[in-house]
């Protein structure tokens, strides 16, 4: 861990009128560093170490598609967590991903300091350098605790966000099959 990281949050607890030395937040600067640390570890990933070489040769043409991915990220606004489902499909042009490798790219780059619409984008990007697909799509439904928390206090709004690559672009009959599968329980 990075040994400023503990101090500055001594810090930002007597910024915020505690005392640290209080005995319930004596470890606190430590351990919330640790946490803090801990998601955004994203930062230490890279594309090539998450793939490792799990693309396969397939013929299947067809759309891939996984979805409700669950999905925790911070929002890099106000480093207040928002929570939701990743749903990712993309159709394959002779290599296919290893199943769990698509959560963890939504998990890499989740596990960083985000907005939405970003995120969504780099996954479906990441997804489409990785696998040359014909088509990628990305949908993220997420509630965003800054605006649950705080601000305006809507309880219960959903942000949906979408990024469509290549077929799922050009296609209305593509983008709709994504989307119906998407929806489908
Ligand atoms: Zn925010």
């Amino acid at each position: 861990m990075n040994p400023q990281l503990p101090h500055h949050y001594r810090e930002i607890l007597l910024g915020l009128g505690e005392n640290p030395e209080r005995e319930g937040l004596l470890d606190t600067p430590k351990r919330a560093a640790k946490a803090m640390q801990y998601l955004c570890h994203g930062y230490q990933q890279s594309l090539e170490e998450i793939v490792n070489g799990a693309l396969f040769a397939s013929d299947n043409d067809e759309m891939v598609i996984v979805k409700d991915i669950e999905l925790y990220s911070l929002c890099e606004h106000h480093l207040l967590p928002f929570i939701g489902k990743a749903h990712v499909a993309y159709i394959p042009t002779g290599k296919v991903l290893g199943l769990s490798k698509v959560a963890r790219i939504v998990d890499m780059f989740a596990r960083r300091l985000q907005i939405q619409e970003n995120l969504t984008k780099q996954i479906a990007d990441a997804i489409q350098s990785v696998t040359n697909a014909a088509g990628v799509a990305v949908v993220i439904e997420a509630k965003h605790m800054c605006m649950m928390m705080r601000g305006v206090e809507k309880q219960n709004s959903v942000m949906s966000s979408s990024v469509m690559l290549g077929a799922f672009r050009e296609s209305c009959n593509t983008r709709h099959e994504f989307l119906q599968l998407i929806r489908s329980k």
